[in-house]
């Protein structure tokens, strides 16, 4: 017998952040900047409810969850795709946009599925530096050939904290050669508050050469569902719809996704939940020697440097009672972690157990 022969793939395998440990019963995960406050109540309520049919397949053209989306974020039915996660979104484009041999731009320190996606289909990732830890138009804009296809830029960026501001992200359209696709994701847009700062869709509603990326895995909560939607020129989309998997998002996704857009309160009290948190953490922490990015999205990245301690070390003392940040070494950052704002008893929890570990007691 043999296995038959399969392409061999160079890639780093996407690692999620920790959720599970075997001694301790009791886990704070915040190593994967979910949701805050769970699930809205109106979700919550849809699961106890809706009549699922769950032996019917789900509309694969997530219909009234479009409908929805285009009234509330005033965009174009036509030109919106939901996936299986904005994650799916990316794979997607990916597909229709790269072949070996062609290039894409990434931060230096960006989100890791951009470039998994996009050696898998064998295009070149190539890297983009950062200057304390933000992205660079200009570094950006050097690295664009010929072969370049496609700009994959999260704003504000994860793991960083960092984004470029309204103006810096025009720039960076104009600047970039027209024929390449600027992906801006989206993921962490509720959280922002800065006046300075301009949301990809909000921009570029209307730009051909730009594409938007929007998740329900983080402020709506949704995480474990796996649902995204992805907003660009209606030729794009449509081709997306000729590659995409039938019946990639499940009914149960569509629902809570429709209903989440519902709930305004819980989306204000999770925004206001996280700027008071992220205040009150990045505080503390500066006390120990602990600095991070300004407030951005509903995470910290720790940077460890001034600290008497390693970030290693902390996340290990942390890890042993039961709470999980993420570390960076995948994304290439030493001696930083990446703190997820929790709710406020795990938050408390976190603090308490920092000032243990800091004090060496
Ligand atoms: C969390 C995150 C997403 C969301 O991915 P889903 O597949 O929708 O869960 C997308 N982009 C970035 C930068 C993220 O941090």
């Amino acid at each position: 017998m043999a296995v038959p022969t399969f392409k061999k793939i160079d890639i780093d395998t996407y690692k999620p952040g920790k959720s599970n440990l075997k001694k301790n019963r009791l886990v704070i995960k915040l190593s994967a900047n979910e949701s805050a406050l769970g699930l809205s109540p109106r979700v919550k309520k849809i699961l106890k409810q809706k009549n699922l049919t769950i032996p019917k397949y789900p509309d694969s053209k997530c219909r009234e969850l479009r409908n929805k989306i285009s009234k509330k974020f005033n965009c174009e039915y036509n030109k919106i795709i939901c996936g299986s996660g904005s994650d799916e979104i990316i794979q997607m484009l990916c597909q229709l946009f790269l072949k070996p041999g062609d290039e894409v731009i990434v931060p230096q320190y960006s989100f890791l599925m951009y470039r998994v996606y996009s050696k898998i289909v064998g295009a070149r990732v190539i890297f983009s530096r950062e200057k304390s830890f933000k992205v660079s138009v200009d570094e950006i804009i050097n690295k664009v050939n010929k072969k370049t296809k496609i700009v994959f830029l999260a704003n504000p960026n994860n793991p960083t904290g960092t984004y470029l501001d309204k103006k810096e992200l025009i720039n960076l359209r104009r600047k970039l050669n027209k024929k390449v696709l600027l992906v801006i994701d989206d993921a962490y847009q509720e959280y922002m508050i800065a006046k300075e700062y301009s949301s990809g869709l909000d921009l570029f509603k209307k730009t051909e050469n730009v594409f938007i990326l929007r998740t329900f895995s983080k402020i709506y909560g949704l995480a474990g569902l796996r649902i995204g939607w992805g907003y660009g020129h209606k030729k794009i989309v449509d081709a997306l719809y000729n590659i995409k998997p039938p019946f990639n998002v499940n009914k149960l996704a569509q629902f809570c996704a429709i209903e989440s857009l519902k709930d305004k309160n819980f989306i204000k009290k999770s925004i206001k939940h996280n700027l008071i948190w992220n205040n009150k953490i990045k505080n503390e922490m500066n006390k120990y020697g602990i600095f991070s990015n300004k407030i951005s999205a509903n995470f910290l990245l720790l940077n460890f440097n001034n600290c008497r301690f390693s970030a290693e070390y902390i996340r290990k003392r942390l890890e042993n009672k039961g709470i999980l940040l993420r570390e960076m070494k995948s994304y290439g950052i030493k001696n930083c972690l990446r703190l997820t704002i929790g709710n406020s008893k795990e938050n408390k929890i976190f603090l308490k157990a920092m000032r243990l570990i800091i004090k060496d007691v």
